[in-house]
C-alpha cells in the first residue's frame, strides 16, 4: 500500500509520520513508525547501521514512495547526504545554484556561500576543495532554496574531528537563524544531543525511544545534564 496523504488536516511546515512501514524483497525493515516533528523543530534520528534511518529519510524526501502508512512533509525541502555530491564539472557557485530559478542565480548562490563562510570559493573548482569545504558547499546548496524542511543524512560522517565540530556549529547557527524543520540522521549520540531538541532511536524496525533534549545552547558536552541525557541514549 502506498498512501501519501495524511488522514488529518496537517498542512504546514511540520512533519507527520503515522504507522510507516517499508520492506525490501519481502524483508521488513521498518514497521509501525509514528512520530511528528513540530514546525521549526530539530529532531535527531539515531540507530545502528542498517536500522532503516536512510530508508525513512528517503521517503520523507520524496525519493521513495513504495511504503505503507502515512507521511506528510513540506514540499519545500532540501536533502544533504554524507557523500556531498558536488558536481566536479561545475564551479562551486553553479553547484549551489543548481536548479534555482532566479534572475540573479549567482547573487543568490553567493549569499548562501557567505552564510557557510565560502564566499571566496564561489568561482573555485570542486576538486580544489577540502572535504569540509565540500560539505559546506552541500549545505549552501540545501540552504539556497530556503527550505521548510531540511533532511540531513549523516552529513558529517566523512569529516575529521575538528572539521566536524565546525560543521556541526554551522548547522546549529543556520538552524537558529532560519528555523527550517530539521531531521538529522546520525549514529553519533553525542552529535544528536549537541544539536537536536529531540532524539528518536530506531531499534528492531520501529521507534524504541524518544527523548526530549531541553538544554541551553550552545551546548557543553562536559556539562552534567548533557552527560546525563547522553547516557540515556
Ligand atoms: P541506515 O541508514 O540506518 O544505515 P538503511 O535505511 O540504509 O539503513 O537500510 C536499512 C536496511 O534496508 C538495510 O538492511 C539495507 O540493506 C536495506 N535496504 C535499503 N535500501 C534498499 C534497497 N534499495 N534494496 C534492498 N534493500 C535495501
Ligand atoms: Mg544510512
Amino acid at each position: 500500500m502506498t498512501v501519501t496523504d495524511h488522514p488529518a488536516d496537517l498542512a504546514g511546515r511540520g512533519v507527520h509520520v503515522l504507522d510507516f512501514g517499508r520492506e525490501f524483497d519481502g524483508r521488513r525493515v521498518l514497521r509501525g513508525v509514528t512520530f511528528d516533528i513540530e514546525p521549526g523543530g530539530f529532531t535527531a534520528l539515531l540507530g545502528a547501521s542498517g536500522s532503516g534511518k536512510s530508508t525513512l529519510l528517503r521517503a520523507l524526501g520524496g525519493l521513495d514512495d513504495d511504503y505503507s502508512g502515512y507521511l506528510t512533509a513540506p514540499e519545500s525541502l532540501a536533502v544533504a547526504f554524507q557523500e556531498h555530491r558536488v558536481l566536479p564539472w561545475l564551479p562551486v557557485w553553479r553547484n549551489v545554484a543548481l536548479g534555482v530559478r532566479d534572475d540573479a542565480p549567482k547573487d543568490r548562490a553567493l549569499r548562501a556561500l557567505t552564510e557557510v563562510g565560502l564566499a571566496d570559493k564561489a568561482d573555485a573548482w570542486p576538486r580544489t576543495l577540502s572535504g569540509g569545504e565540500s560539505q559546506r558547499v552541500a549545505l549552501a546548496r540545501a540552504l539556497v532554496r530556503e527550505p521548510d524542511l531540511l533532511l540531513l543524512d549523516e552529513p558529517f560522517g566523512a569529516l575529521d574531528a575538528l572539521t566536524r565540530i565546525n560543521a556541526q556549529k554551522l548547522v546549529e547557527t543556520l538552524w537558529q537563524r532560519h528555523r527550517p524543520t530539521t531531521l538529522l540522521v546520525t549514529h553519533d549520540v553525542e552529535e544528536a544531543v549537541l544539536l537536536a531538541d529531540r532524539a528518536l532511536v530506531i531499534r528492531d524496525g520501529s521507534i524504541a525511544e524518544q527523548i526530549t533534549i531541553d538544554l541551553p545552547r550552545p551546548r557543553d558536552v562536559t556539562a552534567p545534564d548533557f552527560v546525563a541525557i547522553r547516557r540515556r541514549l
